[in-house]
């Protein structure tokens, strides 16, 4: 490399990249932080469904037992009522009505038990979901403040990259600089300084003219690449 600006240029490029890689990845994290945030509210509300699911069952299961007394407390009446009438036909009826009320509470009864059991399994397998549930939460919120810290830390390194930047650029002539700003962006990414190599631009690895090619050993003014516009040099 003959061009000792160029030189400086390339410095100034290599913490311009590190500038960059750190501010993508500040970029990231927001999205991340969101996507983490995303999936404990999901989580969330999938043990809140699971959790009313269960509830509904107890209602359904109170609903059962209520019916039952209603019957058993039917029957009672019926009972007394048969006491009280004076006529075979009328009491038959009230026997009828009687097997029938004890024939529904037989079914309900057998519906309670069903429900009881599933209530049961829905139990404890919610208990279990719930436990691991609870548990990636919990390592989804450790992610988070890791990712808060990151943040930080990344926060400092950008700054430090750019003072360096700048100190990379303050030895670098200006014409160079305008130059390397223009092409940045021109052509939005890295490299935007790029070495020859067999008549090929590192940047856009097309081939460029004999002449480029051989303006570029030449020193004290930049050249660049006649296909992509960036700086090269050999
Ligand atoms: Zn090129």
């Amino acid at each position: 490399m003959a061009d000792p600006q160029i030189e400086k240029l390339l410095i100034v490029q290599d913490r311009d990249v590190a500038v960059q890689k750190i501010e993508q990845e500040l970029a990231r994290i927001p999205q991340e932080r969101s996507a983490l945030e995303a999936n404990i509210t999901a989580e969330t509300a999938n043990i809140e469904a699971a959790k009313q699911a269960l509830k509904e069952k107890e209602v359904e299961r109170n609903e059962l037992d209520t019916e039952v007394k209603a019957k058993e407390s039917a029957i009672a009446r019926f009972r007394t009522q048969q006491l009280e009438v004076k006529k075979n036909d009328e009491y038959r009826a009230l026997t009828t009505q009687i097997e029938q009320a004890e024939n529904e509470i037989l079914e309900l009864e057998e519906r309670e038990i069903e429900l009881m059991l599933e209530i049961d399994t829905t139990r404890e397998t919610f208990e279990k979901e719930k436990a691991t549930i609870e548990a990636r939460i919990a390592e989804q919120r450790v992610q988070i403040s890791q990712l808060g810290d990151r943040e930080t830390n990344l926060k400092a390194s950008v700054k430090e990259a750019q003072a360096a930047e700048q100190i990379a650029r303050k030895d670098t002539s200006e014409q160079y600089l305008a130059h390397y700003d223009r092409v940045k962006k021109l052509c939005k990414r890295p490299p935007y300084v790029a070495r020859i190599e067999a008549h090929k631009c590192g940047g856009c690895h097309l081939r460029v003219s004999n002449e480029v090619s051989s303006g570029a050993l030449v020193a004290g003014e930049p050249h660049f690449c006649d296909q992509c516009a960036r700086i090269v040099y050999a």
